[in-house]
């Protein structure tokens, strides 16, 4: 195989793992950060960002959906933060997670200060960022 070759082989298998992402549905617990589904317990983890957004007592106990990869029976591995891959459902929508400072406009994607005004953001479930 020819440089070229191998590069579209490595394409081909990077959209393969990446269409290979799974979804999983149920309750948020923030501690230790984890999903209820069907009365299972299955541990998530992720990036730091994506582990501060469980640990958000705004979203304990919600009906919510993470993206990722199912690790083993109990653990599930979520996506990096830039992927979006945290959601809400509320009132049949499938909300995302973002977090607002109406002080600077600025739309982040992790609890925590405002980097610029160093407010406290506040949460944001929106069904797009339009
Ligand atoms: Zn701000």
């Amino acid at each position: 195989v020819n440089r070229r070759g191998f590069f579209a082989i490595f394409v081909a298998g990077a959209s393969f793992l990446r269409a290979a992402a799974q979804s999983l549905r149920g309750r948020l617990r923030n501690e230790p950060p984890s999903l209820e589904v069907n009365g299972q317990q299955i541990a998530l983890t992720g990036d730091d960002e994506t582990k501060l957004v469980l640990a958000d007592a705004r979203l304990n106990g919600l009906d919510f959906e993470v993206l990722g990869t199912r690790t083993s029976e109990n653990a599930f591995t979520i996506e990096p933060i830039h992927l979006r891959a945290l959601f809400v459902h509320r009132n049949g929508e499938r909300l995302m997670v973002t977090y607002w400072c109406d002080v600077c406009y600025i739309r982040t994607f992790s609890p925590g200060l405002c980097w610029c005004c160093r407010k406290d953001t506040d949460l944001d479930l929106r069904a797009s960022l339009d």
